[in-house]
């Protein structure tokens, strides 16, 4: 795939921008006007720069209202074409975007927009130059790829073709079947983004909303498999325009788009089952462990919260102060050495989850394809007769451990020989979920790492009301539902989550959910044991009773317990929530009774109830 990026897409200064599209592995990009026109560069500055960095300028965008316009607006319009293909010249392009036209005064005519398209493509041809006619979703008379097409096949001229982009056609939800009918040779460029399925105006969508392959909820894959189809062997350009981006770094950014059309770019031909471009997207088999890094006496203040919720310390390291703590199928590590990644995690964030396990089936699979989507792996020196667990940078510079799942038990075997106490018959049984929380500006990007490499669908995004700001959440989960992320980001300072992200220098783990039979006897074994749970006020379970119909005896079970409750249908979710751990992750207790969501009705009750328990701050 050749591949490339309007420098719209990511931002700082145009220079900046080119120095971040290069190094990110972009074959070339798009020059938008702007630009160009806030650089100190000259246009031929700007071409040097750009070879001298190996990348092609792919077009020169964009050229709006040309046709349709009556005498005489339209001999100034041609006559600013003119200067354009100038710069063209100078800048090393041959390509301009034109745009269909917005302009009041534009006549729909078509033999007019005919002639006016033709005249343009003729002056273009007489310069070596070449013009690509986007139908806009806003456009005034033209906001259809196929009228644009048809437009531009009438038009018949070598110097005139069409750029199709995902957002025009998407947003409009327009068949991908009508791309069958465009000509190869006439489809001069594709522009991709993808966005949230919003219900807005196109315009404001358009500018605000669009995000990275793999970051919304539009049908790429069909899309770009459609245009593959016809034979276009051309540029796939990245233009995306969202405010988060371009508030974000430029190299984070364009390095998420170039592994967004890897990721697109998997998806065509994993659909046209030829040759894969990245090694085949796995899902993990589970979560094999959580670890916590802690000094001495923080990990004595995790163990008496770990202790009433029924684990126990089963084994201690073969050569290391860390320590495995078991119930069912779960294990965390709560890691004390002096030195090394986990040490240095709990000087910079205090006490917390340093790093998670994930069991896969294919472990060189999935570290082939992390390295062609260019997220590095993690390396630290090791002991001789240590075992030896492959791991990637994830979220917050925490780590992503992948355990190979057929020798798994050999490795708990070896890694912790010396058994301390035996398991206890806890009520608790899996992972259910983890919950990490980041800057708003990072969600997108962190939610991309998941989908990219891993096999992992997402969920709709929420907004989800904190008594200090709204925070946006969204999942990622195994089609069988095995491993669950819940992705959360907010945006206002004082709510619960970023002030998560200020106590805690970062992004992290914020909390762990455990699945459980029967939260009823879970939640008693807990509290009988003196876990400190969040306490739920009794309004909440008023509201509950009358909204569900629940009988008496369920709502006083519930409200004796503190446990939250949220219903689909007949499906049925129990959640109870402990206290948080050095103020930062707390653990939440889960009963699905055929629910398959996260409870978001009951997040804000469990916000208020955790800003309770928090001071204000004052600035
Ligand atoms: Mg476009
Ligand atoms: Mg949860």
């Amino acid at each position: 795939m050749l591949t490339s990026i309007a420098t719209v897409s990511i931002s700082g200064t145009l220079d900046a921008k080119l120095a971040a599209i290069a190094a990110s592995g972009f074959c070339g990009a798009e020059i938008f006007e702007n630009d160009l026109l806030t650089t100190h560069l000259g246009a031929r500055e700007v071409a040097t720069l750009m070879r001298d960095l190996g990348l092609a300028c792919t077009m020169f965008q964009p050229f709006r209202d040309l046709e349709g316009l009556p005498a005489p607006a339209r001999g100034r319009a041609f006559d600013r074409l003119e200067r354009k293909f100038d710069v063209m010249g100078e800048l090393g392009t041959d390509l301009l975007l034109l745009c269909s036209s917005c302009a009041p005064q534009a006549d729909g005519d078509r033999a007019r927009i005919l002639a006016d398209l033709a005249e343009a493509a003729d002056r273009a041809g007489r310069r070596g130059l070449r013009i690509g006619y986007e139908a806009l979703a806003w456009g005034r008379h033209v906001n259809d790829h196929r009228d644009a097409w048809a437009l531009v096949r009438d038009v018949d001229h070598d110097a005139l073709g069409l750029v199709l982009d995902s957002f025009h056609s998407l947003a409009r939800r327009i068949p991908a079947g009508s791309i069958g009918d465009i000509r190869p040779d006439k489809l001069f460029l594709v522009q991709v983004c993808d966005a949230p399925q919003l219900d807005m105006d196109y315009l404001g969508w358009s500018r605000h909303f669009r995000c990275m392959p793999g970051q919304g909820d539009f049908p790429l894959d069909a899309w770009a498999e459609a245009i593959r189809r016809i034979g276009y062997t051309g540029y796939w350009s990245l233009e995306i325009f969202n405010d988060r981006f371009r508030a974000g770094s430029a190299a984070a950014v364009a390095r998420d788009g170039y592994r967004a059309l890897r990721l697109l770019e998997s998806g065509i031909v994993e659909g046209a089952s030829s040759t894969p471009v990245l090694p085949a997207r796995i899902a993990p088999l589970g979560v094999s462990f959580i670890e916590f890094a802690a000094s001495t006496a923080e990990a004595e203040a995790l163990a008496a919260m770990l202790r009433p919720l029924g684990f126990r310390p089963t084994a201690r390291h073969r050569s290391k102060d860390v320590t495995r703590w078991t119930q069912g199928a779960i294990n965390l590590v709560v890691n004390c050495e002096p030195e090394g990644l986990a040490h240095s995690f709990d000087v910079v964030h205090g006490a917390s989850v340093c790093a998670i396990g994930l069991t896969v089936a294919d472990v060189p699979a999935v570290l082939a394809r992390a390295e062609a989507l260019a997220i590095p792996r993690f390396t630290q020196a090791i002991a001789a007769d240590e075992w030896p667990i492959p791991s990637l940078t994830g979220v917050g510079g925490s780590l992503l451990y992948l355990v190979d799942a057929a020798s798994e038990p050999a490795m708990w075997a070896h890694e912790f020989p010396q058994a301390i106490e035996d398991s206890a018959p806890g009520a608790l049984t899996v992972v259910d979920h983890i919950a990490q929380t980041m800057q708003f500006e990072e969600f997108l990007s962190w939610l991309l790492y998941y989908v990219a490499l891993f096999d992992l669908a997402k969920t709709p995004q929420l907004d989800i009301a904190d008594p200090m700001g709204l925070v946006h959440s969204q999942a990622v989960e195994t089609r069988d539902k095995k491993l669950r992320f819940t992705l959360n980001g907010s945006l206002a300072r004082q709510s619960l989550s970023s002030r998560f992200i200020q106590n805690y220098f970062g992004a992290g783990v914020q909390h762990i959910a455990f699945a459980c039979p029967d939260i009823f006897a879970a939640a008693d074994a807990a509290i009988a044991a003196g876990l400190p749970r969040l306490e739920i006020p009794r309004n909440y379970y008023d509201d509950i009773a009358a909204r569900w119909g629940l009988d008496d005896a369920l709502v006083e079970a519930l409200a004796a317990r503190d446990i939250l409750y949220d219903r689909d249908g007949e499906a049925e979710y129990f959640q109870f929530y402990s206290r948080a751990f050095a103020r930062r992750v707390f653990f939440e207790l889960v009963e699905r009774r055929g629910y398959q969501a996260y409870g978001a009705t009951n997040a804000p009750i469990r916000l208020a109830a955790q800003a309770r328990h928090r001071p204000v701050l004052i600035d």
